[in-house]
Parts: structure tokens; sequence; C-alpha cells
């Protein structure tokens, strides 16, 4: 059994149901929806969620675990065409010693760009050169908490993020 994050309420729940929700949403399919992410490390930064309460991967329907794969893809392809990134980096935490956050299923979508500022997500990359992320650079050794202020952004900037990203999707 894994461990996982206690939140009451859910802060997935909770923001679907937000006054803003559908100002936040991208995609809208039958188990999932998928969403701006808050925090935006990466401009253009998603997350696909479960419409169904669900903790993690091990609890998924198979319904639900065929969905959430076509929905990124759908939110990829929109990115692609939105942001031109040099990478698509998908991922998905599995209880709080995997990094999980909110007890409720979701899929990050992260388009990559040149010299941007990965923030939390698997160790390797928040020191990839490779990615552009340079050792060295001003906020290199900014702490998770200051790096997470910084991509926070205005909700007005997340209603555009997604409506870009929402005008992008395949037909
Ligand atoms: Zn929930």
């Amino acid at each position: 059994m894994l461990e996982l994050p206690e939140q009451d309420p859910c802060e997935i729940c909770r923001d679907m149901s937000a006054a803003d929700a559908k100002l936040r949403l991208i995609d809208d399919c039958a188990h999932t929806m998928t969403v701006i992410n808050p925090y935006q490390y990466e401009v253009g930064q998603c997350c696909v969620i479960t419409k169904r309460h669900v903790a993690t991967l091990l609890a998924l329907s198979d319904e639900e675990t065929a969905a959430i794969l076509m929905a990124a893809k759908r939110v990829a392809h929109a990115m692609l065409k939105a942001f031109e990134p040099l990478g698509i980096l998908t991922f998905q935490n599995n209880g709080i010693y995997s990094g999980q956050l909110a007890p409720h299923y979701h899929y990050h979508i992260i388009p990559r760009q040149l010299g941007s500022n990965w923030g939390i997500g698997p160790p390797q990359l928040a020191y990839f050169e490779g990615a552009g992320r340079m050792a060295g650079s001003a906020d290199h050794d900014l702490d998770p908490v200051e790096r997470k202020q910084l991509a926070q952004v205005a909700p007005s900037v997340l209603y555009e993020t997604a409506s870009k990203l929402r005008s992008c999707l395949p037909s």
C-alpha cells in the first residue's frame, strides 16, 4: 500500500469545481480533463487528470488508463503547434515517496525549452545541462519554495495559455 498525501478537500477536486474551472480547462474527454498547471515552470505545462477522484495509477480502471495517454497525446500535439518545444516531458507520481503532492491522479505533460528553469520534477532533469539549464545560472541554487514562487503566474496568464492550447488541439 502506497502512502498518500493527505488533503481535505482534495485540491484537484476543488479546482475542478472552482468558478474559473472552464477557463483553466484545455480538453474534456469521457474519463479525463486536461487542465493548465497552476505553476508554470514551463510555459504550457499542464496535467491530464481523472474525472473520478482516484489516487494513483494502481487504482485506475482500464478505460481511464487508456484515456489518459490518449488525452496526453492530444495535448502534446497542441503543445507542439502552440509553443514549438524542443522536447515534451511526461511523468506521474504515485505515493508521497515518489513526490506525489495531491491525492488525485494527475499526469504531467511539459513542453521543454532551451534554458528553461525546471523546478519540481525528476531530479536528473533539474541539472540536465543538455536541456539548457546551466549550472551556475542565476536561479540554479534557488530552493524549491523560491522556484515555485517564480513559477506562479497570474490567473489571466493561465487562462490565455489554456486558450491557446485549446485552439491548437487536433480535431
Ligand atoms: Zn480529488
